[in-house]
């Protein structure tokens, strides 16, 4: 029998057409070996965090049931990034989409290049409000705190705003 896991994938733009990336992404988790799409949450409009002045992010989190272990769950999220065309050059600053594994079952990883559950997750309202959506039950392995007991201690003030649900389908024409 081969073991599948759920997983969180927090997904996340700042430049161009920001929904558009975002969509496109979940178009592609969902075609991932192995991986279907459980659940997503709306899409969420959120002030940046590190770096005030750059544009407002797009944010939203799916979870999946994969068979691909957690690496190739990370590997296909960074293929995608590089598809679609991710510039890597300021940490934390503008980027047209990225994907962070925020959590894969219950498993805690710490490996030089991935970390799960994902480090930042916990202090940042834009990955805890779509988290909560979807999963507000879903529990931290290592903080034994609830998504929505997260969300509700979460110091960060952001202004966090949703806007409504994903497009999925692909466009006519
Ligand atoms: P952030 O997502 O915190 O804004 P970056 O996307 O710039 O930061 O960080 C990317 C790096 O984080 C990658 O090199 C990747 O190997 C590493 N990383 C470690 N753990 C994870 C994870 N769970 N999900 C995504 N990237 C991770
Ligand atoms: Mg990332």
């Amino acid at each position: 029998m081969t073991e599948s896991a759920v997983g969180y994938i927090g997904i996340g733009s700042n430049m161009g057409d920001r929904q558009a990336y975002c969509e496109e992404a979940v178009r592609r988790i969902a075609r991932f070996p192995k991986t279907a799409i459980l659940a997503a949450s709306s899409l969420y409009e959120t002030a940046p965090l590190e770096i005030p002045d750059q544009d407002r992010f797009i944010n939203a989190v799916v979870a999946v049931r994969t068979e691909l272990s957690p690496h190739e769950l990370l590997r296909a999220c960074q293929e995608v990034e590089q598809f679609l065309g991710r510039k890597r050059s300021v940490r934390f600053g503008p980027r047209t989409i990225d994907l962070d594994v925020l959590f894969y079952g219950d498993r805690i990883i710490q490996e030089p290049g991935l970390t799960i559950p994902h480090p930042r997750m916990h202090e940042r309202r834009f990955v805890l409000e779509p988290l909560a959506e979807i999963a507000p039950g879903l529990e931290h392995p290592v903080f034994h705190k609830t998504a929505d007991q997260m969300l509700q201690v979460v110091r960060d003030r952001q202004d966090v705003r949703r806007l409504g649900p994903f497009h999925l389908e692909q466009k006519a024409g």
